[in-house]
């Protein structure tokens, strides 16, 4: 069992809340660079499971509450 953060495509939205550039707010914050965009409007992925550490930090910066953090 461990942490770690699960993205909810339904309520993604960059454009949502960076209409200029459509940035993820959950990406800048991470400080192992996990939650990745492949473009600029695109909804972020999680890179990897077993190095994110749950730590919750995207799911506060997420102003749509899109991304949870879960125990799996
Ligand atoms: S900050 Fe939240 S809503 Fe915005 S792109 Fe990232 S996960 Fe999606
Ligand atoms: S829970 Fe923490 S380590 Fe995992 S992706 Fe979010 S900010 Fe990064």
């Amino acid at each position: 069992m461990k942490k770690y953060c699960v993205i909810d495509f339904d309520k993604c939205s960059p454009e949502a809340h960076d209409v200029a550039h459509g940035l993820c707010d959950a990406a800048k914050v991470c400080t192992r660079k996990l939650i990745e965009q492949e473009d600029p409007f695109d909804a972020p992925v999680l890179m990897s499971k077993t190095m994110c550490t749950g730590c919750g930090k995207c799911a506060s910066a997420c102003p749509l509450h899109a991304v949870n953090i879960i125990t799996g």
